[in-house]
């Protein structure tokens, strides 16, 4: 017999910067939500109440609730990020039950009507909600915990990595129950999304490629300057291309073919030259069931692209970690 499972609530909406045919058609979409979300199993270990804000300023809100609620958990809260979170922001209330989450989204995917606009912002905002199921089943990742090392910082981003898969992989299922095809069937995210995912992603390889010859200068020129610059974007420029490889994966795997990005990619030397050593092990560690041995391995392919880029850190206990350079392998573009 199933065990009991807590309700999803939507406790409140808040919508700014729509016209107001537009606004009562999304809080139409929005109510029409949690029926449609009562089909899946969701599992919560706790009940949880849904706070959905879409806005043209999210910044203020993100400050406004983090006031209003104190510390809270962020379900990858990154202001910085290209990739879906730059679009749309689950914010998770520490005191439960019920849990208090609020996800928060840029408003241009809803102000158009157009079919692709309907499938972006229900990926967008299922995306998220996969998040608040992280949170809801007792499994999300507390973004308030800071790493001490290079070393626990590349495991925490495997972590995310694996984070970000899971709540796409929740919001294809959850789109299937929301969006139908002309002839009725259940439609993906993937279909009408993964293209300008895949565009955006040979857009990111270019600048491992770009990043190596910085390496190169330096090994010409030698400032400490350019150095502290080059270790400063190393984390962020291999977190935000594993994401948002992640997300395309996700989406040719929602549109059920992998085949056509892997015909894109073969073309980009950036990825030739960096990534494609990894890349089945990387797809494999993105479905892998044991998810400890998956994420130490996610961190040494991220270890292995900054090799093929020129640079290895070495942390030291109590001091600043060592950043060893050498000669990075070029793309022949
Ligand atoms: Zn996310």
């Amino acid at each position: 017999m199933a065990s009991p499972t807590h309700r999803l609530r939507l406790a409140s909406t808040t919508l700014e910067g729509l016209d107001g045919a537009r606004q009562r058609a999304v809080e139409a979409e929005l109510q029409a939500l949690i029926p449609a979300l009562e089909q899946a199993d969701l599992n919560l270990a706790h009940p949880v109440d849904l706070h959905v804000v879409i806005t043209n300023s999210m910044e203020q809100h993100v400050d406004r609730i983090r006031k209003q609620h104190g510390a809270i958990d962020a379900a990858p809260y990154a202001r910085t990020r290209l990739t879906v979170s730059a679009t749309g922001i689950t914010l998770v209330a520490p005191n439960r039950p019920p849990l208090s989450c609020h996800v928060i989204l840029a408003v241009d995917a809803w102000a158009a009507s157009d079919v692709e606009s309907l499938v972006l912002r229900n990926y967008l905002l299922c995306h998220e909600l996969g998040h608040v199921l992280q949170h809801g089943q007792g499994r999300g990742i507390d973004c308030r915990q800071r790493s001490s090392s290079n070393e626990e910082e590349m495991l925490r981003t495997a972590k995310i990595i694996r984070e970000e898969f899971d709540a796409d992989s929740t919001a294809d299922a959850l789109c299937r129950l929301m969006l139908r095809d002309d002839q009725g069937k259940a439609l993906g995210p993937g279909h009408l999304l993964a293209p300008q995912f895949a565009a955006a992603s040979l857009d990111i390889l270019t600048n491992l490629c770009d990043f190596a010859l910085e390496v190169q200068r330096y090994r010409e020129i030698g400032t400490d300057e350019l150095l502290d610059r080059l270790y400063r974007n190393a984390g962020p420029l291999l977190g935000e291309t594993a994401l948002l490889l992640t997300h395309t994966i996700a989406l040719y795997l929602s549109a059920r073919d992998l085949a056509p990005l892997s015909e894109q990619l073969a073309k980009s030397p950036g990825f030739k030259c960096y990534i494609e050593p990894d890349w089945n092990d990387f797809l494999e560690d993105l479905v892998s069931k044991d998810e400890g041995a998956a994420e130490r391995r996610i961190s040494e392919f991220l270890g292995n692209v900054l090799y093929r880029l020129g640079l290895r850190i070495e942390d030291r206990p109590g001091q600043a970690p060592y950043i060893h350079v050498h000669k990075p392998i070029f793309c022949d573009t």
